[in-house]
């Protein structure tokens, strides 16, 4: 057997395990890992943006890992920020296509669907760009409903909101840095943001501060994946006959 024909059939054999480890966890929501290990998360919404070229080159620096949720469908330049991330080692999970507010479609009878069809388009586009089917997901505004946790489960994703986040509201850098601190702890989830046409200093600033405290506190900003014990997204093979077995 060929090292090719060899390579499909282990992912005949591996892929459906995992990706039925993936849905074990379809519709669980967390906000926060555990406090056990010294790792925390950073995680970046909106995106690809302006931003994310140079958080790319800051976390790269710092050895940061991070999990970006993309938001849209991004634009060809925008693709290669999001495969550079994934080659770098960060996660990307799912952020809607339009960012709608779910807060003003709460009645809305085809909500449901609505969301499915919300979530595609950028799963479509992280696979494209990583090589998986994205099974993280957060809400525009963070919105939770139990109406969402069950559409996250029928479409195979996890949610997950955070723990502390401030980069988009009036206060002052010094204000949220000193929230970012205070909340940077074991199992923490910081939110940020990457996108929205312009580059964020903010973000770039406040990251970097977090990480050299994060440094000193002696703790490790890993992947979203890592923090929760989730399974590894399932990267989609190639087969000998050059079709792809799909990462669902
Ligand atoms: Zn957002």
């Amino acid at each position: 057997m060929g090292d090719k024909a060899f390579g499909a059939l282990l992912a005949c054999l591996l892929l459906p395990a995992a990706a039925a480890a993936q849905e074990d966890h379809a519709g669980r929501f967390y906000t926060s890992g555990p406090s056990t290990a010294p790792i925390f998360a950073l995680t970046y919404d909106d995106g690809p943006g302006a931003t994310t070229a140079p958080l790319l080159d800051l976390l790269s620096l710092r050895g940061a890992k991070a999990t970006f949720f993309i938001n849209g469908r991004p634009s060809a330049k925008r693709l290669k920020d999001l495969e550079r991330a994934c080659a770098d080692g960060h996660l990307a999970a799912n952020h809607t296509s339009s960012h709608k507010n779910y807060f003003k479609l709460a009645v809305d009878p085809d909500r449901e669907k609505l969301l499915a069809s919300e979530l595609e388009p950028t799963g479509k586009a992280i696979e494209k760009a990583c090589g998986y089917r994205p099974y993280i997901m957060r809400m525009p505004n963070g919105y939770s409903r139990d109406w969402v946790r069950k559409a996250a489960r029928e479409n195979g994703y996890v949610l997950v909101n955070w723990t502390y986040g401030s980069d988009w509201t009036k206060l002052s850098d010094e204000e949220m840095l000193a929230g970012y601190l205070k909340e940077l702890r074991p199992g923490a989830i910081l939110l940020f943001h990457d996108g929205g046409g312009k580059v964020r200093e903010r973000t770039l600033r406040l990251t970097e501060a977090v990480l050299a405290e994060a440094e000193k506190r002696g703790l490790r900003a890993v992947t979203l994946d890592e923090l929760l014990g989730l399974p590894a997204p399932v990267k989609a093979v190639k087969t000998g006959d050059g079709t792809s077995i799909p990462a669902e």
